[in-house]
């Protein structure tokens, strides 16, 4: 399919991050193998993982792994009773999670919720409401708007009250960038976009529906509408099969994305990707799942391994464009939902048709179900 070998970081980290990520890295393989896909996998620790191997959450050696690869595949950091006492610049979910971002400029954070017709129970809304499933993508800008912009401050006043300032700023190159990011997004699924803003109120919500609708003109085959986000998030509520894809700036697209979030049940149904530059029709990116490290459950082969499946589909679509491929993926993970196999968070005891599995023979079914 392919003559190029892609190069692909695996970092696992911390709590359940090495047990799904060897799942993950099964089903790359497989897929590997499937379409006759180069993978070039390297592991390297990061999280508490670095700190144990190399004294730092971000090791120098796996930073420069980072650096050759084409995309990171990253499980997730962060263990609460590990020592209090060092720093919070050190600890892993700055030290590590933060520095990458950075570092690799990833500025577009893709978000998709899923909620196949099998797991409705999982599904805190009424079945009426969920119609043939849900099916959404929160896009989100990550690096501009109130959480970056300068001044950015508390200030003590004379009167002996204090004054806190956070400014919302965006440029029009900002708002262009992650549009196409979000309308190419659409063109991939079923071709509507949903842009979220407060125009009403924000001068920045007036900027981002211009420069919106300027960048929707370029892709036609994408029925673009605009949203206030205050209707947005009671929107997802009423009826979330409206939505195909939501696209948000920073602040609005992480509240709105943990809102779709809830939707599908359990953290570990939810991969993430975030994106940074594209060169070559290649578009470097870091995968994970939604959640965390899950220290109640680590090292118990509880964890729900299809978050970090489902986030090497993700890679494998837009990083690679190997859609075929990550099709592939999903819809392996599909049947196998369907076969009604279930790990403990998306397990129902009522359903007597399902079956409780752990995180070794999900990975397993879903390598067979390809
Ligand atoms: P968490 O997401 O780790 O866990 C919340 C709940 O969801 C737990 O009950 C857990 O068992 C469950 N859960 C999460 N993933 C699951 C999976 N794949 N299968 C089954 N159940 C799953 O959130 P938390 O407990 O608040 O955080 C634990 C640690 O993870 C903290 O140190 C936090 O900072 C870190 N964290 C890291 C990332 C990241 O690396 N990107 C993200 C979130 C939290």
């Amino acid at each position: 399919m392919s003559s190029k070998t892609y190069q692909i970081a695996a970092l696992a980290g911390d709590g359940i991050g090495p047990e799904v990520i060897r799942e993950a890295l099964s089903v790359l393989r497989a897929v590997g193998q499937k379409f006759h896909i180069q993978f070039n996998i390297t592991e390297a620790p990061v999280g508490w993982a670095g700190i144990d191997a190399a004294g730092k959450a971000l090791p120098d050696d796996t930073l420069d792994l980072c650096r050759r690869s084409d995309s990171i595949l990253f499980g997730s950091v962060g263990l609460p009773d590990r020592d209090p006492t060092i720093p919070k610049d050190q600890r892993p979910e700055r030290a590590a999670l933060l520095r990458i971002r950075k570092e690799f400029g990833l500025f577009a954070n893709l978000r998709p919720v899923q909620l196949p017709k099998a797991l409705a129970h999982a599904c805190p809304l009424r079945p009426e409401r969920q119609g043939d499933g849900i099916d959404i993508l929160v896009v989100r800008e990550l690096t501009g708007g109130m959480y970056f912009g300068q001044p950015k401050k508390t200030e003590d006043l004379r009167n002996g009250q204090q004054r806190a300032i956070d400014t919302m700023v965006y440029t029009t190159s900002e708002i262009e960038r992650i549009a196409h990011v979000g309308f190419k997004a659409a063109q991939l699924r079923r071709k509507k976009l949903t842009s979220i803003d407060k125009a009403n109120v924000l001068e920045n919500g007036i900027l981002w529906r211009e420069v919106v609708s300027r960048v929707g003109k370029g892709y036609a085959d994408v029925a673009l509408d605009h949203m206030f986000v205050d209707n947005a998030a009671m929107q997802l509520m009423l009826r979330p099969t409206q939505f195909d894809v939501l696209l948000c700036e920073n602040m609005f697209g992480d509240i709105l994305s943990d809102e779709a979030a809830a939707l599908a049940g359990s953290l570990g149904m939810l991969p993430s990707a975030s994106l940074g530059a594209t060169t070559a029709n290649q578009t470097f990116g870091f995968f994970e799942p939604a959640g965390g490290t899950a220290p109640d459950i680590a090292g118990k082969d509880l964890a729900n391994p299809i978050a970090q499946i489902l986030s090497v589909a993700l890679m494998l679509r837009y990083s690679f464009g190997l859609n075929t491929a990550a099709d592939a993926i999903d819809k392996a993970v599909g049947k196998v939902i369907d076969a009604g196999l279930r790990t403990g968070d998306i397990h129902s005891p009522s359903d007597t048709s399902a079956r409780r599995i752990g995180t070794r023979e999900m990975g397993a079914a879903i390598v067979a179900a390809l």
